[in-house]
């Protein structure tokens, strides 16, 4: 059996950060005069100034790290830090690159950990993995351990663009076929599947799909955004891997990342919505249901808009396991013939 931590505190509200010593009462009162240490961004800064100074007045004894860099060496180098420092306590406040680096640093330095995303474009405020550069332009997931308070301010969130939100639902959505492709390695290769994991994660990702269709950015629509995103990090801890949010979409996300970020732009969500729908078609299932709510909420996936030609679009898909042979999906059994992929991408480019 896996060993696991859920976070101690998740307060999804609106205008919280408005008010930060209220916001910030209940979470850790016995760290309150330690050392801190908040993760932040320069443009952060200037967006959120003013709750970033709150934040320093509530915590007298933090200082602030603006981030420059988001790889392995950087994070590596924090955590040295704050461990030489005797820091008790890491806030990160930003989106996922800023939380990834928090995340991974606070991990390593055996640090408590509070998320408080401006973004929800992925599952990055709740999840147990941070991304981070290594060699030349590849990134890795590395495992680590989910926050110990995740704070939303609606407020915040609903002043990102809609593009970082779209995101959000398109990683949700896209456990639809992650969740397919993880009994069918079950079946298939013997792999261990966590019912409890699987079961929080169906419960997201359906709490998006089948749930009220609701304005983007209303405020239940947020909220429901991240509790699934929540939902999606806690199944993540509970299954010991990114088995539940993860599947054959997420490969091709990765394979366009790897081999073609040159040509395309795509947040990470985008490409793993981009994935769902050819992913259901190869798992031979309706296509309905992720085509309706990529269309209601506008999900641009549609791969020109993205940069995604033909050609990358074929690759990728034949490149997608490479990017995690250990990782067994419905592509290792289904058909990506060059002919195939094509006719996929046309109805992609027509439909969307
Ligand atoms: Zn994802």
């Amino acid at each position: 059996m896996n060993r696991f931590r859920l976070p101690y505190h998740l307060v999804v509200e609106e205008g919280i950060f408005g008010d930060i010593p209220e916001c910030m009462k209940d979470v850790f009162p016995e760290l309150r005069n330690s050392k801190t240490i908040v993760v932040t961004e320069e443009n952060l800064k200037g967006l959120f100034g003013d709750i970033l100074d709150e934040i320093q007045k509530d915590f007298p004894k933090s200082e602030l790290y603006l981030i420059q860099k988001t790889d392995y060496d950087t994070a590596v180098s924090l955590a040295k830090y704050i461990a030489m420092k005797d820091i008790k306590l890491v806030i990160g406040f930003g989106g996922g690159t800023v939380l990834d680096l928090a995340k991974f640093a606070a991990f390593v330095s055996k640090t408590k950990l509070i998320s408080l995303p401006t973004t929800l474009s992925n599952d990055s405020l709740a999840s147990p993995v941070a991304v981070l550069g290594t060699e030349g332009k590849a990134r890795k997931s590395f495992r680590c351990t989910i926050p110990d308070a995740i704070i939303v301010d609606v407020n915040v969130v609903k002043s990102a663009p809609d593009r970082q939100l779209l995101a959000g639902v398109g990683d949700t959505i896209s456990k639809y076929t992650a969740l397919y492709d993880w009994k069918l390695a079950g079946e298939k290769t013997g792999e261990a599947v966590d019912d409890f994991a699987c079961m929080i994660s169906h419960v997201a990702c359906d709490s998006i799909i089948h749930g009220e269709a609701e304005e983007l950015k209303s405020s239940a629509f947020i909220q429901r955004l991240t509790n699934a995103l929540v939902m999606g990090g806690l199944a993540m801890e509970i299954a010991g891997c990114s088995r539940p949010s993860s599947g054959s979409e997420h490969l091709f996300c990765h394979a366009l990342e790897e081999n073609h970020s040159e040509q395309t732009v795509v947040a990470h969500g985008i490409a793993t919505a981009m994935g769902s729908y050819p992913a259901c078609i190869f798992q031979g299932r309706d296509t309905d249901m992720i085509e309706r709510i990529i269309k209601h909420y506008g999900i641009p996936v549609k791969p020109s808009l993205n940069g995604v030609t033909e050609d990358i679009f074929v690759a990728a898909w034949q490149n997608a396991s490479a990017s995690r042979p250990d990782r067994y999906t419905i592509l290792n059994e289904t058909d990506l013939s060059t002919s195939r992929l094509k006719e996929i991408y046309a109805r992609m480019e027509e439909i969307f």
